[in-house]
């Protein structure tokens, strides 16, 4: 059923606006000064209403995935291997790798036998899922604390082996590393273990 309109009795001060009008600004003034007298304090601008990016920072949640960063092993070498299954699982299809073979006199610098010769990302592409850094076989590809992508051309939004190495150097440096990533079982070992979980219950059903 319909509701009945009710007519509004307005006050004469409703009817006339000033007085509302002047509310509005009221609080429009308390909220400037508000922010303006908290902006001038020292430290950290958190006013209420905004952050003074890029003075001030919110911490990054731990599971940010931002810029890639090609990791270093404890002796300072190159983890990749340039096996290209990073590539492979990228959905995006914007990693290029390319193996190269590890020259005599150059082990103390990679890891493994090979290494990526190039390795480059297009971040104009990369949707950031994260799946390059669950595919490596070795922990050598990680999403890092970068946010800050804006670039001018998009030459620049290639990201190249040296500038993820860059971004590891400095994440280290600066202690945001992530810890690294638990290894993922694999089909095999899940199916055997399991194999194993059912043969140990057989085993004690018996008894
Ligand atoms: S984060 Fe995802 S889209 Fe970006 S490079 Fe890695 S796999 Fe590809
Ligand atoms: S980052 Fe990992 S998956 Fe990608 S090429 Fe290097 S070792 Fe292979």
């Amino acid at each position: 059923m319909a509701r009945p309109v009710v007519e509004k009795k307005y006050s004469f001060t409703e009817r006339i606006y000033l007085y509302e009008i002047v509310k509005g600004l009221g609080l429009t003034w308390k909220h400037f000064v508000k922010n303006f007298t908290a902006s001038l304090k020292r430290g950290p601008h958190t006013v209420p209403t905004c952050w003074q990016y890029p003075e001030d920072r919110r911490e990054i949640s731990p599971i940010f995935r931002g810029e890639h960063l090609l990791l270093l092993d404890e002796q300072g070498r190159e983890k990749c291997v340039g096996c290209g299954m990073c590539a492979r699982a990228c959905p995006a299809k914007c990693i290029t790798v390319k193996r190269g073979k590890v020259a005599e006199g150059e082990e103390s610098r990679y890891a493994g036998k090979t290494y990526c010769e190039e390795f480059q990302i297009d971040l104009l592409r990369c949707i950031f899922c994260g799946f390059c850094e669950e595919a490596c076989p070795k922990g050598a590809i990680a999403l890092g604390k970068g946010y800050e992508l804006a670039r001018y051309t998009p030459g620049e939004c290639q990201l190249t082996k040296e500038k993820m190495l860059a971004n590891y150097r400095r994440e280290k440096e600066l202690g945001i590393l992530k810890p690294p990533r638990k290894p993922v079982p694999v089909a095999g070992a899940a199916k055997e273990a399991a194999a194993k979980a059912k043969g140990a219950d057989e085993g004690k059903a018996k008894d």
